[in-house]
């Protein structure tokens, strides 16, 4: 399967933000300012905060909202320091809770920490559709809102593909990131207006595959 990376160079005036780590509080508040402006968001959701009440209900939520949803493994495991059986586990019964409550097909996924390489796409096989990759990561786990802002416009181009994160993951330890990403929602606001006022327009991975 090949890998999907951003697509600087194309005419449509769109980039695709993406969202990694929920379900979580903070999923519904940057789902609600991407439609604010007539956009849409490609989220990576980590399987066992779908597999709750809340968490279905808002991946529910982000499909009839027109976004898309990616499988982003079970536990948010290091998938280069998972052994080949384990990681068919993670992403098999992510993209299976993911495809009760969507009633659809998982079709792309990305790994934690980008820890991916060839083995760990030959275990992970068909399991969960496309690979996600990235063009900008502007770091908005632990910077405030007005600089993950900065980060992604000062450099902000069609085809872009940028990761932000709407959750955190209930196994991090608490050094490795803010304990909110009350910071990112505000950010996402930042960015969804000044890309307003450039003519920039966020759709799902699917739509910046399907733009030219
Ligand atoms: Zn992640």
């Amino acid at each position: 399967m090949k890998l999907i990376e951003g697509r600087r160079g194309i005419a449509a005036q769109v980039v695709a933000l993406t969202f990694d780590d929920g379900p979580a509080v903070w999923t519904e508040p940057i789902a609600e300012a991407l439609e604010r402006h007539g956009g849409r968001g490609t989220f990576f959701a980590i399987g066992e905060a779908v597999a709750t009440d809340e968490g279905r209900r808002i991946v529910r939520r982000l499909l009839d909202g027109g976004h898309e949803v990616g499988n982003h493994t079970w536990t948010h495991a290091d998938l280069q320091q998972t052994d080949d059986a384990a990681i068919a586990d993670e992403m098999r019964r992510t993209s299976a809770v993911l495809a009760e409550v969507t009633g659809r097909p998982v079709d792309c996924w990305r790994a934690p920490f980008f820890r991916s390489d060839g083995r760990v796409r030959a275990a992970v096989g068909d399991l969960a559709g496309r690979e996600v990759w990235f063009s900008a990561m502007p770091g908005d786990w632990d910077i405030p809102a007005e600089e993950t802002a900065r980060r992604v416009l000062a450099d902000l181009e069609p085809g872009d593909i940028v990761v932000l994160h709407d959750g955190r993951p209930a196994n991090e330890p608490p050094e490795l990131s803010w304990p909110t990403r009350e910071a990112t929602v505000g950010a996402v606001g930042l960015i969804l207006e000044e890309m307003g006022r450039r003519g920039l327009r966020s759709v799902t991975v699917s739509g910046l595959l399907a733009s030219s």
